[in-house]
């Protein structure tokens, strides 16, 4: 099995003495190295990260990464409010979303940043803020994902104002008198450096086109692995030749563009884990599958059941003196009474099952999910079925573990419907 967990089998059968399960812990270790390497991701004029929040947007993390430094990347109105009102200041907070929120214009005169992605949101921008500088996100024409649902570049993504519409972007800035300083291009570059560079060489090749841009934003997009077969983005690699890129920029053409790039995934996926008890077993015959159901699913982890993502996960023995080295293939499903609730779906053809290989378990064993710091708390089905919104924990340098999202109540999930 995996030697490279991130939290102590021992720490985990310690939490679920003391916790309702399912939970999620998050490694307050591997947060801030992970942020450590964002915040000193190579550029040759200035560098602006930012952490987007719709990955995880539980407020001691926000806090965690406003300490540190990162700046962040919302994707609606709400992110925004959300985290104004923890204390982020919201100059650091960038709003790059596919929704207008009806109160953009306090929003910005609060004095966050708007990147326009679309031409009728430049549009709406330029009538509030007319003679004001603004930010514009360009769908560059090529994109990176490994299925097509989950590309944001190229013809099959709507993000983003079409590379063919730059002239049109232009004329509405020109009708409202604006300036526009600032080009995004996030397309979910990937693992590969190669596209990295295509992508920095295709945005800065727009850059060209609008001589008062100073910064380019490129996104996020660095890979995590979620499971074994997946390969991680090299940020020290790609960020030298991301670099390199922007100097021969500066070289040829004289502008010292300063580079932001606003990770979700690569800041926080690998920090957390999702523990969960395995409440039955069953099977369909020789020719079917083995099943493990456990006390979770769509309902904390929605990426295998959304677009056949994979996540890798290991069983934990309740009773620590059981020696067993037998393995067993399963198909893990969750908890709902839904049957796209599964956690092993084939990676390649998201609509089959592919079973797992899992050490032997026993009803009231528990499955651990890696990797689920990012795009699950924040993706959840919420209270499909019923079920409470999931408790959070941080495990903390000095080895305590701290709630920072305690377990919904029953109140809670119901106390907007009218009883009378
Ligand atoms: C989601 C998103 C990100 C983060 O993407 P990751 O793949 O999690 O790194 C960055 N920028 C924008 C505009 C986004 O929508």
């Amino acid at each position: 099995m995996k030697n490279s967990k991130i939290i102590k089998d021992k720490k985990i059968r310690e939490i679920t003495r003391s916790f309702d399960l399912p939970i999620y812990v998050y490694d307050e270790n591997t947060l801030l190295k992970s942020a450590k390497q964002i915040i000193n991701f190579p550029n040759a004029y200035g560098l602006t990260p930012r952490y987007a929040i719709k990955a995880i947007s539980t407020a001691a993390i926000l806090k965690l990464f406003d300490k540190l430094g990162l700046h962040f990347d919302a994707s609606s109105g709400y992110e925004v409010e959300r985290a104004i009102m923890i204390g982020i200041t919201p100059e650091k907070i960038q709003l790059t979303a596919q929704e207008l929120p009806n109160n953009l214009q306090e929003l910005v005169n609060k004095g966050i940043i708007f990147n326009a992605t679309s031409l009728f949101q430049l549009e709406s921008y330029g009538k509030l803020f007319p003679n004001s500088n603004v930010s514009i996100r360009i769908n560059p024409g090529i994109g990176s994902g490994h299925v097509k649902r989950a590309n944001v570049g190229g013809p099959s993504s709507s993000f983003g104002i079409w590379k063919d519409y730059i002239p049109q972007a232009k004329q509405i800035a020109k009708k409202y008198n604006l300036k526009i300083t600032k080009l995004h291009t996030h397309i979910g570059s990937g693992a590969d450096p190669n596209v990295w560079e295509k992508v920095a060489q295709l945005s800065l090749n727009t850059v060209k086109l609008f001589p008062e841009v100073h910064t380019l934003n490129l996104g996020g997009g660095f890979k995590v692995p979620h499971s074994d077969h997946e390969e991680a983005t090299d940020i020290e690699n790609t960020g030298n030749a991301i670099k390199n890129i922007f100097v021969n920029f500066f070289n040829n053409f004289g502008r010292k563009i300063k580079l932001e790039i606003e990770p979700g995934n690569y800041l926080v996926a690998k920090s957390g884990i999702l523990i969960t008890k395995i409440i039955d077993k069953c099977d369909t015959g020789k020719d079917g599958y083995n099943f493990i159901k456990i006390n979770s699913g769509i309902t904390e982890i929605t990426r295998p059941a959304l677009y056949g993502s994979v996540h890798s996960m290991y069983i934990v023995k309740k009773n620590e003196t059981e020696i067993n080295n037998d393995t067993e293939k399963a198909i893990a499903v969750g908890h709902c009474c839904e049957t796209g609730d599964i956690l092993t779906p084939d990676n390649n053809n998201p609509e089959e099952l592919k079973p797992v290989n899992l050490k032997k378990s026993k009803i009231g064993d528990y499955l651990i999910v890696e990797n689920v710091g990012a795009y699950c708390s924040s993706m959840s089905f919420a209270n499909y079925n019923s079920f409470p919104k999931a408790e959070e924990l941080l495990l903390q340098n000095n080895g305590k573990v701290k709630i920072i999202r305690k377990r919904q109540t029953m109140e809670q999930i119901i106390q907007n419907e009218e009883m009378n």
